[in-house]
């Protein structure tokens, strides 16, 4: 039976669900905007929308009322017919970007997995099969949790247990030199996102991903980037790719775009657009309407004036968090921010849930993602909670 009591809930929780996450101790209930309630009542400023997901914020009249009117309709088709929504986003999707095709999943990391197989199949149709399969990737990325995704996460706490891992992905450090030095004649693609989230939001260096993205132009290497986490607004650009002046062959992206439904896209531009062909890949649920529907509604409203807003409260977030004392790095690129304090990360994620704030944490700093659409005065309420978490 549903209950709202809070420790009931958990017991259910540990007693059924596997253990696969550490649960901050809150249930969450309701939400408007950002400001989420728990089962007893109490509110929260949500600086996490859901990992970036919730990027309008809970209760968000345009998201819901297109997902509802897409219920009323069709609420799946198999991907052998037409649907309207998927066309639209699909539409939408590539005016903002000049993307040319979109292939649509559930998740970031299949966005992903669909790249990688796109990139092998680009450079076996071109170089012969199992010629350039190799895709680089930076130390310190995140991709995803399925293996090829796991396998191109560069980050040794993610390679325990699960060997073998897909073949095929090197790494590098985020320098010219390293990239270079593990280029071979088996490199088919590099793969990178241009803020590294889950390792802590560290932002590349715009001459080195410009470095790399000449090279690869150069010697026919496609250049992906995993815009899962930056992408739709994040940064104050519809894609992060869009502000260093770059141009990839491939993005893929997630969270955001769904605005609380699960959806990916991978984006092919002039060079990929004709790598798939009928039967190259595929899925029962990618492209859902209901999901499609829901995003469409998202991506119509990333516009300039968001864009400008996103860029002024991240801004101010990043000023006000550089002015404490026990902050040493404040890092990350429009409403995604990393902030190194003097404690613990978690300590502070825990000692904001007492406050009334919910932040996230990445690596050894505290994590920011905020909804876009917040409020100045909910953003206030939160960073006056932070502030004093921070100092204590
Ligand atoms: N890529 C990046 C950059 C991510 O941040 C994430 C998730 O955090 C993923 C891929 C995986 O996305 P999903 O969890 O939707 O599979």
């Amino acid at each position: 039976m549903y209950t709202t009591d809070f420790e009931t809930v958990k017991r259910k929780d540990e007693q059924y669900i596997e253990p696969t996450y550490a649960r901050f101790p809150v249930g969450i209930a309701s939400g408007n905007g950002a400001t989420l309630t728990d089962f007893s009542g109490k509110e929260y400023i949500d600086f996490t929308s859901g990992i970036g997901v919730n990027i309008f914020g809970m209760n968000d009249g345009a998201w819901k009322e297109a997902v509802i009117a897409q219920v009323n309709k069709v609420q799946h088709a198999c991907n052998l017919y037409y649907t309207q929504p998927q066309t639209e986003l699909a539409e939408l999707l590539c005016q903002k970007s000049g993307a040319k095709k979109v292939c649509f999943s559930n998740s970031g990391a299949e966005a992903n997995e669909c790249a990688v197989k796109a990139a092998r199949k680009y450079n076996a149709d071109k170089y012969g099969e199992g010629k350039r399969y190799e895709i680089l990737v930076l130390n310190g990325s995140f991709h995803g949790r399925t293996l090829a995704t796991l396998s191109a996460t560069a980050q040794p706490a993610f390679h325990r247990y699960f060997s073998p891992f897909v073949e095929g992905f090197p790494s590098f450090d985020p320098n010219f030199e390293s990239f270079l030095a593990a280029v071979t004649e088996k490199t088919g693609a590099v793969m990178m996102e241009l803020v590294q989230g889950e390792s802590g939001v560290n932002l590349l260096d715009f001459g080195f991903v410009r470095q790399v993205e000449k090279y690869c132009k150069a010697h026919d290497i496609l250049f992906i980037v995993d815009e899962v986490q930056t992408g739709n607004g994040r940064t104050g650009r519809m894609y992060a790719y869009q502000q260093f002046g770059i141009q990839p062959d491939i993005v893929t992206t997630a969270k955001g775009l769904g605005g609380g439904l699960p959806i990916g896209a991978c984006l092919f531009f002039d060079k990929t657009e004709f790598v798939f062909h009928c039967g190259d890949h595929g899925s029962t649920f990618g492209g859902n309407p209901v999901c499609c529907a829901g995003a469409a509604s998202i991506v119509k409203r990333l516009d300039e004036e968001l864009f400008a807003a996103v860029t002024r409260k991240g801004w101010h977030i990043y000023t006000e968090m550089n002015k404490l004392s026990k902050v040493s790095k404040v890092s990350g690129m429009g409403m995604m921010i990393g902030i190194k304090t003097d404690k613990l990360a978690r300590q502070v994620a825990e000692r904001c849930i007492e406050k009334g704030l919910l932040v996230l944490t990445a690596h050894d700093k505290v994590r920011l993602l905020p909804p876009l659409n917040i409020t100045d005065t909910e953003l206030e309420k939160g960073l006056k909670i932070l502030r004093e978490v921070i100092e204590e």
